[in-house]
This record gives C-alpha cells, sequence and structure tokens, in this order.
C-alpha cells in the first residue's frame, strides 16, 4: 500500500476543488477532506484547518511538476503599468487601480469555476483622477 499524505491546504475550496480536478485530468489520484463542512460556513475553515488535499506520496514529484506546468498557483501581482497620459482630456494625473466596477460576484465565480477559468484575481485599470476615465 502506498502512503496518502497531505499535499497542500487550502483555505478557499474553489482552489482545491481547480487543483482537484486538474490532477484528476492528469490521472492522479486524489481527494479532498474537509471540503463540505467548510463550503457550507466558510467560517469553520480556520477551525478545521482548510481543505486539505491527499495524495499517494509517491507521487508528489508529479503533482509538483503537474501544479507548475498548469501555472494554477496563486497569480503573480500584475506588474505595475508605467505612467501615461489620459487618452480622454490628455491629463497625466493617472493611476492603475483596482476595476471597481468589475469586482467579481459569487456568480461570476461559479461560472468561473464551471469553465475551469482561475478567477482569483481583480482586473486593474488605469483611472484618470481628472476626468473619471477609465481605461
Ligand atoms: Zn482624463
Amino acid at each position: 500500500m502506498d502512503k496518502i499524505v497531505v499535499f497542500e491546504t487550502f483555505y478557499n475550496p474553489i482552489e482545491a476543488n481547480i487543483v482537484k480536478a486538474r490532477l484528476m485530468d492528469s490521472g492522479v489520484q486524489c481527494f479532498l477532506s474537509d471540503e463540505n463542512t467548510i463550503t457550507i460556513n466558510p467560517l469553520y475553515t480556520q477551525a478545521l484547518g482548510g481543505v486539505k488535499l491527499h495524495i499517494f506520496e509517491k507521487d508528489i514529484p508529479l503533482v509538483k511538476d503537474i501544479l507548475q506546468d498548469e501555472n494554477i498557483q496563486l497569480p503573480q501581482e500584475e506588474t505595475e503599468a508605467g505612467v501615461e497620459n489620459c487618452p480622454n482630456c490628455g491629463s497625466n494625473h493617472v493611476g492603475y487601480v483596482q476595476a471597481t466596477k468589475k469586482r467579481f460576484n459569487l456568480l461570476t465565480m461559479i461560472v468561473s469555476f464551471a469553465l475551469m477559468i482561475y478567477p482569483f484575481y481583480a482586473k486593474k485599470t488605469h483611472h484618470c483622477f481628472d476626468c473619471e476615465y477609465e481605461f
């Protein structure tokens, strides 16, 4: 019998399921534990120590390879864009900010999950402080 180990602990059940799905796609046997409790009540996440991803010990190098290839780790911060001029009024009083009007809601999360798109970063946008134009 191969030993089963906890490969990683996730505090986000959706992320855990995405990773699990990727591993299953690649033929790696794995399962999650403590998942249902957390999905029903996220407040329990801390108490339980998160959703645990279990794999066979012998698959650890393979799993690491898969997750690296798929770039499924948390996305890196986008590099800040250089200062640009506003295309609307020409002002250089422009910031690179979180796009407030494009925030993810629960439905977006569910749809993204269904489509296997990684949804955990907010889109950033340029914002002109003079005319409020976003580009
Ligand atoms: Zn402007």
